[in-house]
Protein backbone atom coordinates (compact mmCIF):
# COMPACT_ATOMS: atom_id res chain seq x y z
CA UNK A 1 0.00 0.00 0.00
CA UNK A 2 1.12 3.32 -0.70
CA UNK A 3 1.32 5.39 2.27
CA UNK A 4 1.21 8.93 0.37
CA UNK A 5 -1.51 11.38 1.48
CA UNK A 6 -3.53 12.89 -1.08
CA UNK A 7 -5.87 15.77 -0.09
CA UNK A 8 -8.67 16.98 -2.01
CA UNK A 9 -7.04 20.10 -3.92
CA UNK A 10 -10.62 21.87 -3.29
CA UNK A 11 -10.25 21.88 0.66
CA UNK A 12 -7.24 22.73 0.49
CA UNK A 13 -6.46 26.25 2.62
CA UNK A 14 -5.32 29.49 0.40
CA UNK A 15 -1.70 30.00 0.13
CA UNK A 16 0.93 32.62 -1.91
CA UNK A 17 3.34 31.57 -4.36
CA UNK A 18 6.07 33.90 -5.27
CA UNK A 19 8.23 32.92 -8.12
CA UNK A 20 11.17 35.06 -8.44
CA UNK A 21 13.12 34.31 -12.11
CA UNK A 22 16.02 35.89 -13.52
CA UNK A 23 13.73 38.24 -15.67
CA UNK A 24 10.18 38.00 -13.53
CA UNK A 25 8.42 37.85 -10.66
CA UNK A 26 5.32 36.47 -10.74
CA UNK A 27 2.56 35.94 -7.57
CA UNK A 28 -0.66 33.76 -7.37
CA UNK A 29 -2.81 33.54 -4.92
CA UNK A 30 -3.43 29.32 -5.15
CA UNK A 31 -5.98 26.35 -3.84
CA UNK A 32 -4.55 23.55 -4.33
CA UNK A 33 -2.98 23.62 -7.55
CA UNK A 34 -5.99 26.09 -8.94
CA UNK A 35 -4.73 29.96 -9.81
CA UNK A 36 -6.96 32.26 -8.39
CA UNK A 37 -5.19 35.10 -9.64
CA UNK A 38 -1.80 35.96 -11.19
CA UNK A 39 0.09 38.61 -11.01
CA UNK A 40 3.60 39.02 -13.20
CA UNK A 41 5.91 41.69 -13.63
CA UNK A 42 9.52 42.01 -14.72
CA UNK A 43 12.59 42.59 -12.07
CA UNK A 44 13.14 45.84 -13.69
CA UNK A 45 16.20 48.12 -13.59
CA UNK A 46 16.85 48.37 -9.89
CA UNK A 47 16.79 44.28 -8.93
CA UNK A 48 18.45 44.72 -5.92
CA UNK A 49 16.66 43.46 -3.03
CA UNK A 50 15.70 46.78 -0.77
CA UNK A 51 14.01 47.85 -4.22
CA UNK A 52 12.96 44.30 -5.32
CA UNK A 53 11.35 42.65 -2.02
CA UNK A 54 9.09 45.71 -1.34
CA UNK A 55 7.62 45.57 -4.91
CA UNK A 56 7.09 41.96 -4.38
CA UNK A 57 5.05 42.86 -1.50
CA UNK A 58 2.96 45.02 -3.22
CA UNK A 59 2.28 42.36 -6.23
CA UNK A 60 1.06 39.88 -3.18
CA UNK A 61 -1.44 42.56 -2.29
CA UNK A 62 -2.37 42.98 -6.08
CA UNK A 63 -2.74 38.96 -6.23
CA UNK A 64 -5.03 39.13 -3.16
CA UNK A 65 -6.93 41.62 -4.35
CA UNK A 66 -7.69 39.93 -7.88
CA UNK A 67 -8.94 36.71 -6.18
CA UNK A 68 -11.29 38.71 -3.41
CA UNK A 69 -9.09 37.55 -0.55
CA UNK A 70 -7.51 39.06 2.58
CA UNK A 71 -4.06 38.24 4.16
CA UNK A 72 -5.39 36.68 6.86
CA UNK A 73 -7.21 34.09 4.64
CA UNK A 74 -3.37 33.07 3.92
CA UNK A 75 -2.11 29.67 5.35
CA UNK A 76 2.07 30.69 3.87
CA UNK A 77 3.81 31.61 1.51
CA UNK A 78 6.24 30.07 -0.72
CA UNK A 79 8.90 31.35 -2.75
CA UNK A 80 10.54 29.64 -5.64
CA UNK A 81 13.49 31.47 -6.68
CA UNK A 82 16.12 30.94 -8.99
CA UNK A 83 19.40 30.27 -8.36
CA UNK A 84 21.32 28.14 -5.13
CA UNK A 85 19.76 29.10 -1.32
CA UNK A 86 19.17 26.70 1.59
CA UNK A 87 15.90 26.20 2.45
CA UNK A 88 16.88 25.52 6.28
CA UNK A 89 17.67 28.87 6.49
CA UNK A 90 15.79 30.90 3.83
CA UNK A 91 19.10 32.44 2.64
CA UNK A 92 19.74 32.91 -1.29
CA UNK A 93 23.05 32.64 -1.83
CA UNK A 94 22.71 34.33 -5.11
CA UNK A 95 20.30 35.30 -7.80
CA UNK A 96 21.57 34.80 -11.38
CA UNK A 97 20.40 38.65 -13.46
CA UNK A 98 19.41 40.29 -10.06
CA UNK A 99 21.94 42.72 -8.98
CA UNK A 100 23.24 42.67 -5.10
CA UNK A 101 21.57 39.57 -4.32
CA UNK A 102 24.23 37.62 -2.27
CA UNK A 103 23.42 35.81 0.78
CA UNK A 104 20.17 37.36 1.52
CA UNK A 105 17.87 36.28 4.55
CA UNK A 106 14.74 36.53 2.48
CA UNK A 107 12.82 34.36 4.38
CA UNK A 108 13.66 36.82 7.62
CA UNK A 109 12.38 39.56 5.25
CA UNK A 110 9.33 38.30 4.77
CA UNK A 111 8.86 37.00 7.85
CA UNK A 112 8.77 40.61 9.87
CA UNK A 113 5.89 41.37 7.62
CA UNK A 114 3.71 38.99 6.98
CA UNK A 115 2.65 36.80 10.16
CA UNK A 116 2.19 33.19 8.90
CA UNK A 117 4.86 30.39 7.53
CA UNK A 118 7.37 31.71 4.86
CA UNK A 119 9.31 29.05 2.71
CA UNK A 120 11.57 29.85 0.14
CA UNK A 121 13.22 27.20 -2.24
CA UNK A 122 15.20 26.81 -5.22
CA UNK A 123 12.38 26.60 -8.17
CA UNK A 124 13.47 23.34 -9.56
CA UNK A 125 13.06 22.07 -6.53
CA UNK A 126 9.90 23.56 -5.79
CA UNK A 127 8.15 22.26 -9.15
CA UNK A 128 9.59 19.07 -8.18
CA UNK A 129 7.57 19.41 -5.13
CA UNK A 130 4.63 20.80 -7.16
CA UNK A 131 4.74 17.78 -9.40
CA UNK A 132 4.82 15.78 -6.77
CA UNK A 133 1.87 16.92 -4.96
CA UNK A 134 -0.41 17.84 -8.08
CA UNK A 135 1.32 16.59 -11.24
CA UNK A 136 2.35 13.28 -12.92
CA UNK A 137 4.22 12.46 -9.50
CA UNK A 138 1.05 12.21 -7.59
CA UNK A 139 0.88 8.76 -5.56
CA UNK A 140 4.86 8.19 -5.74
CA UNK A 141 7.07 8.83 -3.31
CA UNK A 142 10.64 8.68 -5.02
CA UNK A 143 11.24 11.34 -8.12
CA UNK A 144 13.54 12.58 -9.90
CA UNK A 145 12.10 15.87 -12.05
CA UNK A 146 14.01 17.61 -14.77
CA UNK A 147 13.12 20.83 -16.23
CA UNK A 148 14.85 21.49 -19.52
CA UNK A 149 14.98 24.98 -21.20
CA UNK A 150 17.23 27.64 -21.37
CA UNK A 151 19.61 25.70 -18.47
CA UNK A 152 18.66 22.50 -16.83
CA UNK A 153 16.60 22.65 -13.29
CA UNK A 154 16.11 19.85 -11.22
CA UNK A 155 15.02 18.54 -8.20
CA UNK A 156 15.06 15.19 -6.33
CA UNK A 157 12.63 13.88 -4.01
CA UNK A 158 13.38 11.03 -1.79
CA UNK A 159 10.97 9.07 0.49
CA UNK A 160 8.80 12.76 -0.09
CA UNK A 161 11.21 14.69 0.89
CA UNK A 162 13.17 17.40 -1.02
CA UNK A 163 16.77 15.92 -0.89
CA UNK A 164 18.58 19.22 -0.10
CA UNK A 165 22.28 18.21 0.48
CA UNK A 166 24.15 19.16 3.82
CA UNK A 167 23.96 23.12 1.90
CA UNK A 168 20.97 23.18 0.58
CA UNK A 169 22.09 23.04 -3.12
CA UNK A 170 21.73 19.11 -4.09
CA UNK A 171 20.09 18.14 -6.83
CA UNK A 172 21.58 20.05 -9.48
CA UNK A 173 21.60 17.11 -11.69
CA UNK A 174 21.85 19.73 -15.02
CA UNK A 175 25.27 20.40 -13.88
CA UNK A 176 26.36 16.49 -13.43
CA UNK A 177 29.40 15.74 -15.84
CA UNK A 178 28.58 13.95 -18.90
CA UNK A 179 31.67 15.08 -20.98
CA UNK A 180 34.79 15.13 -19.21
CA UNK A 181 36.79 15.76 -22.08
CA UNK A 182 34.89 18.62 -23.19
CA UNK A 183 36.82 21.45 -24.89
CA UNK A 184 33.96 24.12 -25.26
CA UNK A 185 33.18 26.93 -22.75
CA UNK A 186 32.97 25.84 -19.20
CA UNK A 187 29.50 25.72 -17.88
CA UNK A 188 28.22 28.75 -15.91
CA UNK A 189 28.68 27.29 -13.05
CA UNK A 190 32.64 26.22 -13.12
CA UNK A 191 32.20 22.87 -14.35
CA UNK A 192 33.59 21.76 -17.98
CA UNK A 193 30.87 19.28 -19.74
CA UNK A 194 27.74 19.97 -18.14
CA UNK A 195 24.51 18.12 -19.38
CA UNK A 196 23.37 21.79 -19.45
CA UNK A 197 26.16 22.70 -21.30
CA UNK A 198 25.08 19.94 -23.92
CA UNK A 199 21.53 19.25 -23.73
CA UNK A 200 19.61 22.67 -22.89
CA UNK A 201 17.87 24.88 -25.33
CA UNK A 202 21.06 27.45 -25.00
CA UNK A 203 23.32 24.52 -26.04
CA UNK A 204 21.16 23.43 -29.35
CA UNK A 205 21.25 27.24 -30.04
CA UNK A 206 24.77 27.90 -29.65
CA UNK A 207 25.39 24.49 -31.99
CA UNK A 208 23.39 26.06 -34.80
CA UNK A 209 25.08 29.22 -34.29
CA UNK A 210 28.18 27.56 -34.60
CA UNK A 211 26.92 25.42 -37.93
CA UNK A 212 25.43 27.98 -39.47
CA UNK A 213 28.50 30.29 -40.30
CA UNK A 214 30.61 27.09 -41.52
CA UNK A 215 29.11 25.37 -44.94
CA UNK A 216 27.66 22.58 -43.31
CA UNK A 217 24.99 25.05 -42.22
CA UNK A 218 23.76 26.66 -45.49
CA UNK A 219 20.74 24.92 -45.28
CA UNK A 220 19.64 25.69 -42.02
CA UNK A 221 20.71 29.28 -42.45
CA UNK A 222 17.98 29.02 -45.29
CA UNK A 223 15.53 27.62 -43.07
CA UNK A 224 15.83 30.28 -40.27
CA UNK A 225 15.79 33.00 -43.02
CA UNK A 226 12.65 31.77 -44.29
CA UNK A 227 10.77 31.10 -41.36
CA UNK A 228 12.32 34.47 -39.92
CA UNK A 229 9.98 36.11 -43.26
CA UNK A 230 7.62 34.40 -42.14
CA UNK A 231 7.02 34.96 -38.42
CA UNK A 232 8.64 38.40 -38.24
CA UNK A 233 5.25 40.01 -39.21
CA UNK A 234 2.66 38.16 -37.83
CA UNK A 235 4.28 36.15 -35.25
CA UNK A 236 2.84 32.86 -36.67
CA UNK A 237 3.23 30.04 -34.37
CA UNK A 238 3.64 27.20 -36.80
CA UNK A 239 4.22 28.44 -40.58
CA UNK A 240 4.42 26.38 -42.98
CA UNK A 241 8.49 26.43 -44.22
CA UNK A 242 8.05 24.11 -46.62
CA UNK A 243 9.94 25.98 -49.78
CA UNK A 244 12.96 27.66 -47.69
CA UNK A 245 15.33 27.07 -49.80
CA UNK A 246 13.77 29.81 -52.21
CA UNK A 247 15.25 31.56 -49.29
CA UNK A 248 18.66 30.16 -49.91
CA UNK A 249 20.08 33.53 -51.57
CA UNK A 250 19.83 34.87 -47.87
CA UNK A 251 22.45 32.40 -46.78
CA UNK A 252 24.49 32.77 -49.61
CA UNK A 253 24.52 36.84 -49.30
CA UNK A 254 26.72 37.36 -46.43
CA UNK A 255 25.23 41.32 -45.79
CA UNK A 256 22.36 40.27 -44.63
CA UNK A 257 22.56 39.36 -41.20
CA UNK A 258 21.39 36.04 -40.07
CA UNK A 259 18.72 35.70 -37.69
CA UNK A 260 19.19 34.02 -34.47
CA UNK A 261 18.63 30.53 -34.23
CA UNK A 262 16.55 29.34 -30.94
CA UNK A 263 16.48 25.54 -30.27
CA UNK A 264 12.88 25.74 -31.44
CA UNK A 265 14.29 26.51 -34.97
CA UNK A 266 16.26 23.86 -35.26
CA UNK A 267 13.24 21.96 -34.29
CA UNK A 268 11.20 23.14 -36.44
CA UNK A 269 14.15 22.44 -39.30
CA UNK A 270 14.14 19.16 -38.18
CA UNK A 271 10.59 18.31 -38.54
CA UNK A 272 11.56 20.19 -42.62
CA UNK A 273 14.01 17.34 -42.58
CA UNK A 274 17.61 18.95 -42.64
CA UNK A 275 19.76 16.52 -41.69
CA UNK A 276 22.25 18.77 -39.64
CA UNK A 277 18.52 20.00 -37.32
CA UNK A 278 18.68 16.48 -36.80
CA UNK A 279 21.74 15.65 -35.61
CA UNK A 280 21.85 18.92 -33.43
CA UNK A 281 18.95 17.63 -31.47
CA UNK A 282 20.08 13.90 -31.30
CA UNK A 283 23.41 15.05 -29.56
CA UNK A 284 21.38 16.66 -27.38
CA UNK A 285 18.83 13.78 -26.93
CA UNK A 286 22.29 11.26 -25.95
CA UNK A 287 23.57 13.54 -23.97
CA UNK A 288 19.93 13.25 -21.55
CA UNK A 289 19.72 9.91 -22.24
CA UNK A 290 23.61 9.76 -20.27
CA UNK A 291 22.31 11.72 -17.96
CA UNK A 292 19.09 9.54 -17.34
CA UNK A 293 21.45 6.67 -16.82
CA UNK A 294 23.24 8.30 -14.03
CA UNK A 295 19.72 9.54 -12.46
CA UNK A 296 18.52 6.20 -12.56
CA UNK A 297 21.77 4.73 -11.55
CA UNK A 298 22.23 6.56 -8.32
CA UNK A 299 18.68 7.00 -7.05
CA UNK A 300 16.68 3.88 -8.42
CA UNK A 301 13.82 6.28 -8.94
CA UNK A 302 9.85 5.41 -9.51
CA UNK A 303 9.67 7.95 -12.22
CA UNK A 304 11.57 10.76 -13.64
CA UNK A 305 9.63 13.31 -14.65
CA UNK A 306 10.63 15.88 -17.88
CA UNK A 307 9.20 19.47 -17.99
CA UNK A 308 10.83 22.40 -20.06
CA UNK A 309 9.86 24.14 -23.14
CA UNK A 310 13.10 21.91 -24.69
CA UNK A 311 10.75 18.81 -24.09
CA UNK A 312 8.13 19.69 -26.28
CA UNK A 313 10.04 18.62 -28.76
CA UNK A 314 8.73 15.04 -28.23
CA UNK A 315 10.02 12.31 -29.72
CA UNK A 316 12.82 13.94 -31.84
CA UNK A 317 14.15 14.21 -28.35
CA UNK A 318 13.13 12.07 -26.40
CA UNK A 319 13.13 8.41 -28.57
CA UNK A 320 17.24 8.53 -28.88
CA UNK A 321 17.37 9.53 -25.34
CA UNK A 322 15.15 6.42 -23.87
CA UNK A 323 17.17 4.24 -26.65
CA UNK A 324 20.03 4.93 -24.75
CA UNK A 325 18.02 4.42 -21.36
CA UNK A 326 17.29 0.71 -22.76
CA UNK A 327 20.53 -0.17 -24.06
CA UNK A 328 22.76 0.97 -20.95
CA UNK A 329 20.65 1.23 -17.62
CA UNK A 330 21.25 -1.65 -15.06
CA UNK A 331 17.76 -3.58 -15.42
CA UNK A 332 16.23 -3.78 -12.22
CA UNK A 333 16.19 -0.27 -11.74
CA UNK A 334 15.59 0.41 -15.39
CA UNK A 335 12.44 -2.03 -15.21
CA UNK A 336 11.32 -0.03 -11.77
CA UNK A 337 11.25 3.37 -13.16
CA UNK A 338 8.50 5.68 -15.25
CA UNK A 339 9.84 8.26 -17.24
CA UNK A 340 6.96 10.77 -17.76
CA UNK A 341 6.27 14.46 -18.98
CA UNK A 342 5.73 17.08 -16.80
CA UNK A 343 1.78 17.95 -16.22
CA UNK A 344 2.44 21.84 -14.42
CA UNK A 345 4.49 23.01 -16.87
CA UNK A 346 3.06 26.72 -17.77
CA UNK A 347 2.44 27.44 -13.77
CA UNK A 348 5.24 24.82 -12.69
CA UNK A 349 7.14 27.52 -10.56
CA UNK A 350 3.99 28.94 -8.84
CA UNK A 351 2.33 25.62 -8.20
CA UNK A 352 5.64 24.49 -6.77
CA UNK A 353 5.90 27.33 -5.09
CA UNK A 354 2.60 26.96 -3.33
CA UNK A 355 2.97 23.37 -2.54
CA UNK A 356 5.97 24.11 -0.42
CA UNK A 357 3.40 25.59 2.15
CA UNK A 358 1.06 22.26 1.46
CA UNK A 359 3.89 19.95 1.74
CA UNK A 360 4.68 21.33 5.34
CA UNK A 361 1.28 21.48 6.52
CA UNK A 362 1.18 17.77 5.23
CA UNK A 363 4.12 16.69 6.68
CA UNK A 364 2.95 18.40 10.09
CA UNK A 365 -0.44 16.22 9.55
CA UNK A 366 -2.31 19.09 9.39
CA UNK A 367 -4.32 17.82 6.89
CA UNK A 368 -4.68 14.46 8.40
CA UNK A 369 -5.76 16.14 11.78
CA UNK A 370 -8.31 18.26 10.10
CA UNK A 371 -9.77 15.72 8.60
CA UNK A 372 -8.94 16.20 4.78
CA UNK A 373 -7.50 12.84 4.21
CA UNK A 374 -9.06 11.05 1.18
CA UNK A 375 -7.05 8.40 0.46
CA UNK A 376 -4.18 7.58 -1.08
CA UNK A 377 -3.94 6.54 -4.81
ZN1 LIG B 1 27.41 23.32 -15.02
Amino acid sequence: MNEKTIVDPDQMPLVVAVDLGGTQVRVAVLRGSTLLSRVSEGTGADSTPDHLVPRIYDAIQEALDESCSELDQVTGIGIGVAGPLDSRTGIVFAAPNLSGWHNISLRDRFQERYRMPIFVENDANAAALGEYMFGAGRGCKDLVYLTISTGIGSGVIVNGQIVGGTSGTAGELGHMTVDWRWRGEPCNCGNIGCLESIASGTAIARNAQEAIGEERGRELLAFACALQQYTGEAGQPDPPVHNYMNHEHFARERDVEAPPISARTVWLAAQAGIPLAFSLIREAAEALGVGLVNIIHIFNPEMIILGGGVTQMGPLLLEPALQIVHDRAMQVPRRAVRIVQAQMDADAGLVGAGALVYHSLNVNGVFQREGMMVGAS
